[in-house]
């Protein structure tokens, strides 16, 4: 090696396992991480077996105590330095983003500074766990409300966001004084470990994070729900896949948090500022290649203004680059797999099958070896197209015009997901009355973007349970306690 060591060249697979401060070879070997943008092997990881997955358990139970213990200014400062690390190595974990995910260097850019910023925004609340103190109607008794740290936490991630998804849950999970065992996405397991590496570097006591990396997804986090010293399941990914945790959850009637699937509405309306709407339509759309929870997933424009809506959004759709991260122009990079690619053409055929037309698609250079769709904007989808049904999770997206504000809300609303949704409007007052009748839990008015780590992410209906960011995402790592106290003479 003729450079400075890298994080990415310390993950070596022998060190793969995290647990209980030491990196360990996996018992059941490895597995590789491929870069969907050639299918290229970008590391070697540890799989990790179910007897790994107790000792995880292990160590985070260990270690519980010592770290409920250290004062709130001593994890505050744990975590602000660990910010500061990642912003630090942000070029590096950046560039592992997109060779494990795939997505377009801006986007992994973006990713970093939005991940790291849930260790800045904890380390600051986490000095700032309040409580309560009230006295009885009758008098004499005074009731002293505190809160206490959950207990050990199981964390699970998805790969499309492989830092961010982690820090979200890590940060708050260590500011209430939890110790956690986390379950990176098979795809997107570097990221993860480069995390780790952090917070080791940041003086994070042993077994205060443990993660383990596994192709038996499944396996190992029924372990863990199963372990009577879990008391916290906090997941993202599929609803489907939720809903399975859920009721393994119930068992033992854990304290569980679900950020799930999303199928955002983006609403046009007559009034709106179309310059405006286009631009937030496209980050909406097209942020990490369509494949995030909050990505808009269907496009309901007011009629009067859909054609020049449609003709402005072509131009930009057609324009996008398409092309791996290591190359500088790209702005949209492959799907995470070939299988989400051959879904993504099923759900276009579904809408041309029915009346749609494609308005626009973007360029696929023919060199590129990977995962690849090309953009696409189709217009005229019928409402009940499965490309407007379903979460699509991909660079797609379909325009469905509306007539009148009942009609409207009825296509926005029929859906039983409600994470995000985004409303384009010049009339604050209208798009306001508007936003409180749409039924998810985060609404973009005239912005393209929600995410945000000093607000309360997460969704109505079966997009989840809980909050994650904010002071609300502290909440869900604990438990609230009273002291009934009579002192009276
Ligand atoms: P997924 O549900 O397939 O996987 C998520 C995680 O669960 C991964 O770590 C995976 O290995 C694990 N997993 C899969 N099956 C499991 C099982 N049976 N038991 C235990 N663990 C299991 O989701 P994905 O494909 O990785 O991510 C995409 C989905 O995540 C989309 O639906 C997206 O909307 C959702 N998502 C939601 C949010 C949010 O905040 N609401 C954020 C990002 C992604």
């Amino acid at each position: 090696m003729d450079h400075a060591p890298t994080l990415t060249d310390r993950l070596s697979p022998s060190e793969g396992v995290f647990i209980g401060g030491q990196w360990l070879a996996g018992n059941d070997g490895t597995f590789d991480v491929e870069n969907p943008a050639d299918k290229s092997i970008v590391g070697v990881v540890a799989n990790a077996d179910l007897v790994q997955a107790t000792q995880a358990v292990d160590a985070a139970a260990l270690a519980a105590s010592a770290w409920q213990d250290v004062s709130p200014r001593g994890r505050s400062d744990v975590l602000m330095r660990t910010f500061r690390l990642m912003l630090d190595h942000a070029d590096e974990l950046a560039t592992l983003i997109s060779q494990e995910n795939g997505k377009a260097a801006a986007d992994a850019r973006a990713e970093v500074t939005y991940a790291a910023e849930f260790f800045r925004w904890y380390a600051e609340e986490a000095v700032r766990a309040g409580g309560d103190y009230g006295s009885s109607p009758a008098g004499g008794v005074r009731t002293v409300v505190t809160h206490r740290p959950v207990g050990v936490a199981a964390l699970v991630t998805p790969w499309n966001f492989p830092a961010a998804m982690a820090t979200r849950k890590i940060a708050p999970a260590l500011a209430a004084g939890c110790t956690v065992v986390v379950k990176p996405a098979r795809e997107t397991p570097l990221t993860a470990l480069a995390i780790a590496r952090l917070l080791e570097q940041a003086g994070l006591p042993a077994g205060v994070v443990n993660v383990v990396p596994t192709l038996r997804s499944a396996d190992v986090v029924q372990t863990w729900l199963e372990d009577s010293r879990v008391r916290k399941l906090s997941f993202t990914g599929s609803t489907e896949v939720g809903r399975v945790l859920l009721a393994q959850a119930s068992r033992r009637v854990l304290n569980a948090s679900m950020e799930l699937g999303g199928n955002a509405p983006f609403i046009v309306t007559s009034d709106a500022d179309l310059d405006a709407a286009v631009d937030g339509a496209m980050t909406a759309k097209f942020r990490g290649g369509g494949q995030a929870c909050t990505a808009a997933n269907r496009f309901y424009v007011h009629e009067s203004v859909a054609f020049e809506f449609v003709a402005r959004m072509a131009d930009r759709v057609s324009a996008l680059v398409v092309g791996p991260a290591s190359e500088p122009a790209s702005q949209i990079g492959p799907m995470i797999s070939g299988r989400a690619v051959a879904a993504t053409h099923d759900l276009i055929d579904d809408a041309l099958d029915r009346g749609a037309r494609r308005a626009a698609v973007a360029e696929l250079p023919s060199h590129l070896s990977g995962h690849y769709l090309a953009p696409t904007l189709l217009a005229d989808v019928p409402p009940d197209a499965r490309v407007v049904q379903e979460e699509i999770f991909g660079p797609v997206a379909p325009v469905v015009t509306w007539r009148t504000e009942d009609d409207l809300l009825r296509m926005v609303n029929g859906t039983e997901l409600g994470l995000a949704a985004y409303l384009y409007s010049s009339d604050l007052k209208r798009a306001m009355q508007l936003a409180e009748k749409v039924e998810a839990g985060m609404v973009g008015i005239n912005r393209g973007l929600v995410s945000d780590p000093s607000a309360p992410f997460g969704g109505l209906k079966q997009s989840g349970l809980g909050r994650e960011g904010a002071r609300e995402g502290l909440a869900e790592y604990q438990e609230t306690q009273y002291f009934s106290v009579d002192w009276s003479d």
